[in-house]
């Protein structure tokens, strides 16, 4: 048996042709010294919001912050209830928390992962506010469904964009359609930072301004506080890393698209592989299979220097830190029956076939 190493995610790959330009680019940064909101900065937000297809973007920390003061732009706030899938990361979770509100979680669509949208109207109240549908893996919600049942009852949607860089969505990309997304750029998320980094894209004017104030300590003028913000910028450093990566994100996301086809191509019938729901352009941040014998096949890989992931083990709904929240086991059986089922398997740009090859077989000669 030849045997390779398959890293889950290999970002020494994608740096290697990079790290001239972003060395250069530190150096820079060391000779200016302009830290903390530096020119760069604006610069990277005006390619983003560009990119996205938005009016504005504005650089945060973190995605979880991208997400918390999203929602605090729109006021939401105390006493509001925000709808989320109960399959997501859990920052989508805790930054509802951070504001105040409480998440109310729905259930997912068996196919897409991301949030049911027949399930949301079940899930409304007179308090609820918001709803924060969640492109997971890399698959953009059906989001028509989602934007119709907000307009008819009033409520604000921020999409967590966290892992749906580039996606599209008839045509257009995954950050602009709702009142604002948030993004992640963790160091292995399709379009990633060499540290923490977030955004947030809108076309909303008003909340733009509201959010340039809220990540930088509610002032406009420095010592001069409008409004109680916090402190959660975009470092210049990350910005300049993100100028530098984005031009070459769509041929990455391109590139995954084909490992994806070429992944399915191999495994369909010997486990389930990701359904692409229509009108979506899936960007594959991960490549999910849900297969009956998780633990054997986890073990073979393992055996084989293949690294997996699962993402995630516990929903939302029943993870401990949510346990004041009352749910119940069986309260989202459509995610709580894929829990145990799904397996992430090595997914990034520069994935080689022979590695897909080697992964492929170590799946596909599994005994039943
Ligand atoms: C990564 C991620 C986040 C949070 O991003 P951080 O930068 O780690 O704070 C939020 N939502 C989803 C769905 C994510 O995958």
């Amino acid at each position: 048996m030849t045997t390779m190493q398959v890293p889950f995610v290999d970002l020494r790959a994608q740096h290697a042709p990079l790290n001239d330009a972003i060395e250069r680019a530190v150096r820079e940064l060391m000779t200016r010294g302009d830290f903390i909101m530096g020119a760069a900065v604006e610069r990277f937000e005006t390619e983003y919001a560009a990119f996205i297809g938005a009016r504005h973007a504005v650089g945060v920390g973190t995605g979880l912050a991208a997400i918390e003061l999203a929602l605090r732009a729109f006021d939401v706030g105390a006493g509001d209830e925000v709808i989320a899938p109960a399959n997501t990361f859990i920052a989508t979770v805790l930054a509802i928390l951070a504001v105040g509100a409480t998440p109310v979680f729905v259930d997912m669509d068996a196919a897409s992962y991301g949030i049911d949208p027949s399930a949301i109207r079940a899930a409304i109240t007179s308090r609820t506010k918001a709803i924060v549908p969640v492109h997971l893996y890399g698959q953009p919600v059906d989001l028509d469904a989602v934007l119709a049942i907000a307009a008819r009852h009033n409520l604000i949607v921020i999409e967590d964009a966290a892992q749906a860089h580039g996606a599209r969505y008839k045509g257009k990309r995954a950050g602009s359609m709702g009142h604002a997304a948030a993004f992640s750029f963790y160091p292995s998320k399709n379009l990633g930072a060499i540290g923490d980094g977030g955004i947030i894209t809108t076309s909303d004017d008003r909340a733009a301004a509201r959010l340039r104030l809220l990540r930088n300590y509610g002032q406009r003028v420095k010592y001069y506080h409008a409004i109680a913000g916090t402190n959660s910028r975009l470092d210049t450093l990350q910005a300049q890393v993100l100028s530098i990566k984005l031009p070459h994100l769509d041929g990455w996301n391109a590139a995954r698209r084909t490992h994806a086809d070429a992944y399915a191509a191999r495994l369909h019938g010997h486990v389930q592989t990701p359904v692409a729901s229509a009108g979506g352009e899936h960007i594959y941040h991960l490549y999910v299979i849900e297969t009956a014998n998780r633990a054997a096949l986890e073990q073979r890989l393992r055996a084989r220097e293949i690294q997996s992931g699962i993402h995630y083990p516990v929903p939302a709904h029943l993870q401990e830190a949510c346990a004041s929240l009352g749910y119940q086991p069986g309260d989202f059986p459509v995610t709580e029956a894929a829990a145990p089922r799904i397996l992430s398997l090595p997914m990034f740009a520069e994935l080689t076939t022979s590695q897909i090859d080697y992964v492929c077989e170590a799946i596909v000669s599994m005994p039943a």
